[in-house]
């Protein structure tokens, strides 16, 4: 993991892709890998600030769950801290406890999924807010606390209509009834959870935004929290007292009915291993599948779906070559896929060139939309493998 510009093979992509000498005469460390990863955390920083401002009658949180969607909580976090954010959420106790040493002791970390029993000890040891998300939890997290004598802060999840996570409606009435139910908790944050914030024409969107505001009511006043990433563009309506945006942050799109207005975060550089003339009727890949319907070149790229590029998007799918198309052919393989770069002037692309596999114009939403998937998979999907480097570009 290096983050000094040296070692960025921007230049390698601009210099038409031909492997340099590293400067102490070993390779470039990208060149032991089988694909490059850039992660723009001036980007991330941007994101952050747009979202913030979006929601700026709202305390702006940031979700960093699943190593920060893949693409590394111990980098990312510090960067969003320095944009702003002072609350974190994961999804996992175990998540919070690896956060904490990136963000500074000011800042909180709220666990999503709350603890299970036996971690709640560790949970409060550690100042992580726990969501508490059904009965149960609430009685697990209220004994601990009357043991320790102590009163803890936590958040409390409603379920408004998604049937997830969070309280159900007599459930809580139940609490809203019971003096003693959350003794020993001081209820932080009062929450719930958008299904349908990525399609804003969607009648469950104000359903759900106004079964928040009357459940809340039947609890002591706390601060409410509804929108993710999708809700923030939602207005203002969905913004409450926090928002809690992930993907956003990571350059994932916030719906489908407009632009994208956030920068990607993601750039993915895949060496090429080999190259070959095909004639007509010469077949490629796994199950032989594909055909050439004549005369053609192809390039095999070290990168596969161990490194989290589905199969199935193989018919659609593309890689890029300095703005010109190339699609995938046949099945990909676990560690490489082939693609037709017919549409290159001969020698143009050759053996250790690269490829873009994500960039600017082809991020993560166009692979989901040729994977049949979304953004989001394709994101925490990355590989473990690549060579990855930060940078820092600077605000646009
Ligand atoms: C994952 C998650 C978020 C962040 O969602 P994005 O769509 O990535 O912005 C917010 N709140 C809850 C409860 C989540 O599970």
């Amino acid at each position: 993991m290096l983050s000094n510009p040296a070692f960025f093979p921007a230049g390698l992509a601009a210099q038409g892709a031909r492997r340099t000498p590293f400067p102490d005469g070993g390779a470039w460390p990208c060149a032991r890998a089988g694909a490059v990863l850039t992660i723009d955390l001036g980007a991330v920083a941007s994101n952050y600030r747009q979202v913030a401002q979006r929601a700026s009658g709202a305390l702006c949180a940031a979700v960093v769950k699943a190593d920060a969607y893949g693409l590394g909580a111990a980098q990312v976090a510090p960067a969003l801290e320095q944009a702003g954010a002072r609350q974190f959420f994961v999804a996992h106790v175990d998540e919070g406890l690896a956060l904490r040493p990136h963000v500074s002791a000011a800042c909180g970390i709220t666990v999503l999924h709350g603890p299970r029993p036996d971690a709640v000890a560790e949970c409060l040891e550690h100042g992580l807010r726990p969501v508490l998300n059904s009965l149960e939890q609430i009685g697990w997290v209220r004994d601990v606390a009357r043991r320790r004598g102590q009163v803890v802060d936590v958040a409390l999840q409603l379920d408004t209509g998604m049937s997830r996570f969070g309280l159900a409606e007599a459930e809580l009435r139940q609490v809203a009834q019971d003096p003693s139910a959350l003794e020993g908790l001081s209820l932080t944050l009062i929450m719930s959870h958008l299904a349908c914030a990525d399609t804003p024409a969607d009648p469950a969107n104000a359903m759900q935004a106004a079964r928040l505001r009357a459940y809340a009511a039947m609890l002591p006043p706390a601060p409410l929290s509804l929108a993710a990433s999708s809700g923030v563009f939602l207005g203002s309506d969905y913004h409450f007292d926090l928002v809690r945006p992930g993907a956003a942050l990571y350059g994932v799109a916030p719906n489908t009915t407009g632009p994208n207005p956030l920068r990607q975060v993601v750039r993915l550089q895949g060496h090429v291993l080999q190259t070959r003339a095909l004639g007509k009727g010469d077949r490629v890949g796994y199950g032989l599948t594909w055909q050439a319907p004549g005369p053609c070149r192809v390039a095999t790229l070290s990168v596969g779906y161990a490194d989290g590029f589905a199969r199935q998007g193989a018919e659609t799918g593309c890689v890029w070559f300095r703005g010109v198309r190339l699609p995938i052919l046949g099945r990909i393989s676990m560690d490489s896929m082939t693609v037709d770069i017919s549409a290159l002037p001969e020698g143009q692309l050759e053996a250790d060139g690269m490829v873009d596999l994500l960039n600017e114009s082809y991020g993560v939403d166009a692979v989901g939309t040729a994977e049949g998937t979304i953004g989001y998979e394709v994101l925490t999907s990355l590989g473990r493998r690549y060579h990855r480097v930060y940078t820092a570009s600077p605000a646009p």
